[in-house]
């Protein structure tokens, strides 16, 4: 779709891609790593995705592990999809997350990404 960066060729590096789906680096990273897996056609929302699609979304997070293994040897991934602005979605172009995590890389991890409620990470948007 016209105007949507995640369409767009964006001047990301595509780090790996299948028929349908496409991935690349966050550009404002959580951790380092940070990469997001999206659908080569324009869909707002994970539902929204076919079943074919979603195949090659889930072929490519598996595909992007492995690699992200063998580049940053993370010791563990939060993996998640943020449907809807409530939910706080702010690109709105399917993308999953995938987050290496580190030993230590906060002081309590436990509960994972069950603490969105409590940690918002904020970054910036181009031309901010
Ligand atoms: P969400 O809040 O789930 O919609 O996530 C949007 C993600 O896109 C955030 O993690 C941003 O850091 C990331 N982002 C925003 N603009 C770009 C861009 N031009 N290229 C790559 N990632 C981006
Ligand atoms: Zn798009």
């Amino acid at each position: 779709m016209e105007g949507c960066i995640f369409c767009e060729k964006n001047g990301r590096e595509i780090i790996a891609e299948n028929k349908l789906a496409k991935a690349f680096y966050d550009q404002f990273p959580v951790n380092k790593g940070h990469t997001l897996v999206v659908p080569k056609r324009h869909m707002e929302q994970y539902f929204d995705a076919t079943l074919e699609e979603q195949q090659s979304i889930t072929r490519l997070v598996y595909e992007v592990k492995d690699i992200l293994q063998e580049k940053f040897q993370p010791d563990g991934y939060n993996i998640g999809v943020n449907v809807g602005q409530a939910a706080g979605q702010t690109v709105f172009h399917l993308h999953i997350h995938v987050i290496p995590r580190y030993r230590g890389d906060v002081e309590d991890p436990r509960g994972g990404i069950r603490k969105i409620k409590k940690s918002m990470v904020p970054y910036r948007l181009e031309g901010e």
